[in-house]
């Protein structure tokens, strides 16, 4: 019997501590207000992110770090950056009378500035800015991770604000870019980058072709689709099927009119 007693004190006295241990962890745990944080590598980060928590930049609504990607941080100390921003009064005076304009449809508040890593066209890492609709922040900042983890070669992001909101300088120079307040090519009414729901990825590689109208200048020779070249947005690619997957469309599916640098997204009412 003393036997029994002694066991049954046991267990009891392990399951307490048992239960004391899992509550302690629990309590301890992340909350899901915070990134969403899968992998070792992570743990440092967790300890920056905790330090830092009571937020010495409030503008940050979303910080999320990406899943250690098979080792290609293990030279450097380099973390990607995926953030979503509010347009901060900084932002606010690089893109003011550039590629925002006061205007009835699309508000300071209604847009997000974004920071995504990237990999360029050398195969280094390097980190774009995107200036997007909120409602499609989270979406962009997914799909930047996936290219990301994908290495998929991208020429340079800044904003369009760099080429005074030219988007023919900004094609030319096959940067990749959102936002900015304009009408369609060659028509009246407002291109959905003016809402922030449309991107233009390597438009160099990927040309606007309407008619006999191909652009940018120098984009000539993308047009056969069927020879790839690094850059090139392919049908089936990991490219397209990141945006797909979200409800985009690509507009190199279109009928009347081709657009392989340009995906967007329709908002729901
Ligand atoms: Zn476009």
């Amino acid at each position: 019997m003393k036997a029994i007693k002694r066991l049954t004190i046991l267990v009891v006295g392990c399951s307490i501590s048992l239960i004391i241990t899992l509550s302690i962890i629990d309590y301890m745990h992340l909350d899901d207000q915070q990134p969403d944080y899968n992998s070792k590598y992570a743990i440092n980060e967790i300890e920056k992110y905790e330090a830092s928590s009571e937020a010495s930049n409030p503008s940050v609504i979303n910080d999320v770090v990406l899943k250690e990607p098979e080792n290609v941080f293990e030279e450097n100390d380099l973390m990607p950056v995926f953030t979503i921003n509010f347009i901060t009064e900084a932002i606010k005076t690089r893109i003011n009378g550039i590629s925002y304009h006061e205007n009835p449809y699309i508000s300071y508040e209604d847009l997000r500035y974004l920071q995504v890593s990237y990999f360029d066209f050398n195969g280094n890492t390097q980190v774009g800015e995107l200036i997007v609709n909120e409602k499609v922040a989270n979406d962009l900042i997914g799909i930047f991770k996936e290219l990301y983890a994908h290495q998929y070669a991208i020429n340079k992001i800044q904003l369009i604000d760099a080429y005074d909101a030219d988007d023919n300088l900004s094609m030319e120079d096959n940067n990749t870019s959102a936002f900015n307040y304009r009408y369609m090519t060659n028509h009246k009414t407002l291109s959905n980058h003016a809402y922030g729901i449309a991107i233009d990825i390597n438009p160099l590689q990927n040309p606007y072709i309407s008619g006999k109208t191909v652009l940018p200048e120098g984009s000539q020779t993308f047009l056969n689709r069927e020879v790839y070249q690094q850059g090139m947005i392919i049908k089936g690619d990991i490219c397209y099927n990141a945006f797909i997957s979200r409800g985009w469309t690509w507009g190199g599916d279109w009928i009347s009119l081709k657009d392989y640098q340009h995906f967007e997204k329709k908002l729901q009412e």
